[in-house]
């Protein structure tokens, strides 16, 4: 059995990049099916997914990734396979395309699953990763609004990140996740994102951190989005894959690890899964998650906002 199911991130949409963001998850879903089709692992599939999401500037990650408080754009990012609990990730690294593959290859290349800022930097150079600014003009004018915004009379302080997102939801929106199952069994899973609109330079979010924003078993994947200080709080990628492996379905995992988040920090996430069956689940506490899942049997791409 062969499946994917990814996800753009979670928050609210702004109404014009509905349209966008479901067909740029629904292109990623088909990259990587299409590429496990023509017999890629699902690692190669995995990195195909997150790297179509990367490279499409509707998305909070790689090119059009959202900026720091002071006009910056650190990228985080991780992957993990199943089978052998490897994993790769970075946190905080700049001027570069596709941090999920700098995120393999640091699984695949060092003897550490975490590299940062200035070192992350430095390994993808030694590893020939070419310079490449992700900043788009239109997140640089959408930075410019939300920070005027917030001189105009908002105090900036992480503890009241959630009451910001409430009145500006527009400071979470799109990170990428992608979580698949190839005809060997393997499931891999990888998160790429900016992290948040505005954070504090040097803040490091859940998508790269193992277990919180990523974790894969040999019995199931995930992948999460949303306000990362709260989905590491309550590693909710690995718990998610618990409740699989304990065999719980994987769309009542997802939803028992968001019901769970909500209960413990109150704060906004949205979750994908799959199981080595290739079933699939998804759950949100917030207004938008575009997700797209294929399976074998499924003749075409599901899409859900
Ligand atoms: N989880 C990401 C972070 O906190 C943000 C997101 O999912 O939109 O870095």
């Amino acid at each position: 059995m062969r499946a994917v199911i990814v996800h753009g991130g979670s928050g609210k949409l702004k109404q014009h990049k509905i349209e966008r963001a479901k067909n740029g998850v629904k292109e990623a879903a088909e990259a990587a099916y299409n590429a496990l089709l023509s017999g890629a692992s699902a690692l190669d599939a995995c990195e195909i997914g997150v790297k179509s999401l990367e490279d499409n500037p509707v998305f909070n990650a790689g090119t059009g990734a959202v900026l720091t408080l002071d006009g910056r754009c650190e990228l985080d990012a991780a992957i993990m396979v199943g089978s052998t609990y490897s994993a790769g990730a970075v946190g905080g690294v700049e001027n570069i395309k596709n941090p999920i593959s700098l995120a393999r290859k640091i699984m695949e290349e060092t003897d550490h699953v975490l590299l940062v800022g200035e070192g992350a930097k430095k390994f993808a150079n030694l590893m020939g990763f070419e310079e490449y600014d992700p900043i788009t003009e239109e997140r640089r004018s959408e930075w410019k609004e939300l920070r005027k915004k917030l001189l105009l009379g908002e105090s900036y302080k992480w503890h009241k990140i959630n009451e910001l997102i409430r009145r500006f939801p527009e400071l979470l929106e799109g990170t990428v996740g992608c979580v698949v199952l190839d005809d060997k069994g393997e499931i891999v899973a990888g998160t790429s994102t900016g992290g948040v609109f505005l954070k504090l330079l040097g803040r490091v979010g859940d998508t790269p951190m193992i277990g919180a924003g990523t974790y894969t078993t040999p019995f199931a994947g995930a992948s999460a989005t949303g306000i990362g200080e709260g989905i590491m709080r309550v590693v909710l990628a690995k718990t998610v894959t618990d409740f699989i492996q304990m065999g719980v379905p994987p769309d009542m995992a997802s939803q028992a690890g968001i019901r769970m988040l909500t209960e413990r920090v109150g704060l906004s996430a949205g979750v994908i899964a799959l199981d080595r069956e290739g079933n699939v689940g998804f759950s949100k506490n917030t207004e938008n998650m575009p997700v797209a899942f294929i399976k074998d049997g499924m003749d075409k791409v599901e899409v859900v906002i």
